[in-house]
């Protein structure tokens, strides 16, 4: 181990820059990005360059946007990290995973999604813990992704990489492009439902996933 670690320090050249991490490529572009949007504000009539409100707001706003929207790779590193640790199945009835708050993004209009998230598997051989599969929602929200594809993507893995007998996914979204713009529906809630295996094939087993889902429950924010 020691030796593969100076082996490693040795073969790094201290005067060569390594390349730009993704999260920095980004940060840089969304910076200049941003200070676009300043100077567009600035054309609207906002004081942008003397209100001191405004100094930081370029760097703030693009550090904001990247914990909204993480890299390609580093959610699929964690992904696979989740995936790689599970534990013997000792029961085979329904794990479910209900209500999780998360924040997403728009693809259309770069705004954010708040969605309330319901996922559940039957098991096989394995399951995952419970706090992994709450983490993984969270994980996956963080995409510039529709609604429709983020709810098969989350019954898509618990289905085919859990290799569990079936999966659903339950999802409510308040997407701000509705409800702060546009038709200005500030109660519309868009739903999405995924299922596979034995939840598709079994009414039951899908209705009894339902009824848990859609309980009454306070309102979402
Ligand atoms: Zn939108």
């Amino acid at each position: 181990m020691a030796t593969e670690l100076s082996a490693r320090k040795a073969a790094i050249k201290p005067d060569v820059p390594s390349a730009p991490t993704p999260i920095e490529s980004a940060g840089k572009l969304l910076e200049s990005s941003y200070e676009q949007v300043l100077a567009a504000f600035g054309a609207m009539g906002y004081p942008v360059d003397t209100d001191d409100n405004f100094a930081e707001t370029a760097g703030r706003a693009a550090r904001a946007m990247l914990e909204l929207v993480r890299p390609v790779g580093d959610i699929q590193r964690e992904l696979e990290d989740m995936l790689a640790r599970t534990f013997p199945a000792r029961y085979d009835s329904m794990v479910v995973s209900k209500h999780n708050t998360c924040f997403g993004m728009c693809p259309h209009h770069l705004l954010p999604v708040v969605y309330r998230v319901s996922v559940a598997y039957l098991p096989s051989d394995r399951v995952l813990g419970i706090s992994k599969l709450s983490r993984m929602v969270h994980l996956l929200a963080r995409r510039p992704v529709l609604q429709e594809d983020f709810t098969h993507e989350l019954a898509e893995i618990l289905f085919e990489r859990l290799k569990t007998r079936g999966s659903a996914a339950y999802i409510e979204g308040l997407h701000l492009c509705m409800a702060a713009r546009g038709i200005e529906a500030h109660e519309a809630r868009v739903v999405t439902s995924a299922v596979r295996g034995a939840f598709r094939d079994q009414p039951a087993t899908r209705q009894e996933f339902l009824d848990l889902v859609t309980a009454p429950q306070p309102s979402l924010l």
